[in-house]
């Protein structure tokens, strides 16, 4: 075999990690149009060399929760069954047309499929990368040895419905955004505009206070900052100065590996504005015991609340119900709610009570199957 094979192999390595092109569309045709290597032997070859290299790759992301598993559903529906289908064909059509006439045919395939690539390479370097709006740029950044990701107040709700980023790193945040309105809602709406609107059963305010996240804003050439639990003083109202401009959300990143996070909420229907809502992320130790806990519930108060009464009482136990009903109803006992058309305080106790206790369980189990490390 030929040494240079070697050579090649590192420089695709190098252009697949840098462009983000698939090997095969490098490989196959370096393989045959360079090493002369029969183009039905080489299209195997690459297809049983990315299946070791992508499982091992793959395994890796899913490790670091890069994957968005969704989309890898809707992925694998339409080409699973393709690439048995071309495999089927290939064969099929070496049977017919003899093995010259396939090989001319693999050729013409791979010219055509080299031309498409090259030029989508081009579009994306060209144009695409000016369509990735600046406004929905977001950053993780380390301080003071505590990871924590930051999103731009302009960053569009639906961006970080889909970021698998943010489904590592704030898996609370990730959870309850398909909860806020509906699809079209969360591909107009914004972080910033949802915390300065402070609904009291606004998603992203309740995980901002559940996660004690900070709120970072502009009032003329001052950036100042604020605890999501004293940002949000009452029903629509908020602690930025009138002349204020929320910038930035950061949400703190826990550095535990068994994190798993729960979320209900009782509305009119899907897309509405919540009556109640509990929100719950949990880290577990080696033990499975909890180790770290909040518990956010909200629409009930006119502001988002933490109960951190509750999960002192978890911290050191594995979330038996009995202790979780306990803790939640001591806490809810003595706050004053809301009570509106829509709901009685009384229902709204009740059904937050039920609800807190949901999460924390879901939560619980989550993490419980989280992989360490
Ligand atoms: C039909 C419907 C259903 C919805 N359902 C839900 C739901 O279930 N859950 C939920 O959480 N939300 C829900 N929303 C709210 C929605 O998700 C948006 O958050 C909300 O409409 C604000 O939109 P926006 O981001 O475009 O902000 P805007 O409408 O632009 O702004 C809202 C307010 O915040 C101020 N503002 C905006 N950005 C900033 C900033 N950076 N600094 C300071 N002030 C700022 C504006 O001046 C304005 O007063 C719903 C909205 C609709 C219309």
């Amino acid at each position: 075999m030929d040494p240079a094979i070697i050579v090649f192999g590192l420089g695709i390595g190098v252009l697949v990690g840098m462009t983000g092109m698939g090997g095969g569309s490098l490989m196959t045709p370096l393989l045959i149009l360079i090493f002369g290597i029969q183009p039905t032997t080489a299209i195997g070859t690459d297809i049983f060399y990315s299946a070791v290299t992508k499982t091992v790759g793959g395994w890796r992301h899913f490790r670091m929760k890069t994957v968005n598993m969704e989309l890898v559903k809707w992925l694998a529906l339409g080409s699973v069954p393709a690439a048995v289908i071309g495999v089927a064909i290939v064969s099929a059509l070496e049977n017919q047309i003899g093995e010259d006439r396939l090989d001319s045919l693999v050729y013409a395939v791979l010219g055509g499929t080299l031309l498409m690539v090259g030029i989508i390479t081009l579009a994306r370097a060209l144009i695409l990368r000016n369509l990735v709006d600046e406004r929905d740029r977001f950053d993780v950044e380390r301080r003071h040895k505590v990871a924590a990701i930051v999103i731009g107040a302009t960053t569009r709700q639906c961006v970080l419905e889909h970021d698998v980023t943010v489904r590592a790193k704030v898996p609370l945040l990730a959870k309850v955004m398909p909860f806020v309105g509906h699809a079209p809602i969360r591909a107009r709406g914004t972080v910033g505009g949802s915390l300065a609107n402070a609904d009291p059963a606004a998603e992203i305010a309740l995980a901002a206070v559940t996660l004690a996240a900070t709120l970072v804003y502009r009032e003329g050439d001052t950036v100042a900052e604020c605890a999501a639990a004293d940002f949000f003083i009452g029903p629509m109202m908020t602690a930025l100065p009138a002349a204020g401009c929320l910038t930035a959300v950061r949400f703190p990143v826990w550095p535990e590996a068994r994190i798993g996070v729960g979320f209900h909420e009782v509305n009119a229907r899907r897309s509405d504005f919540a009556f109640a809502s509990a929100a719950a992320q949990i880290a577990l130790d080696d033990a499975g015991l909890c180790r770290r806990v909040a518990l956010g519930v909200g629409g009930i108060t006119p502001v988002p609340l933490r109960l951190d009464a509750v999960a002192d009482a978890l911290v050191g136990s594995r979330a038996e119900e009995a202790i979780i009903r306990d803790a939640v109803r001591a806490a809810l006992s003595d706050i004053e709610l809301l009570s509106d058309l829509h709901a009685s305080a009384d229902y709204r106790r009740r059904a937050a009570a039920t609800l807190a206790v949901r999460a924390i369980t879901d939560a619980y189990r989550a993490a419980e199957g989280a992989h360490a490390g």
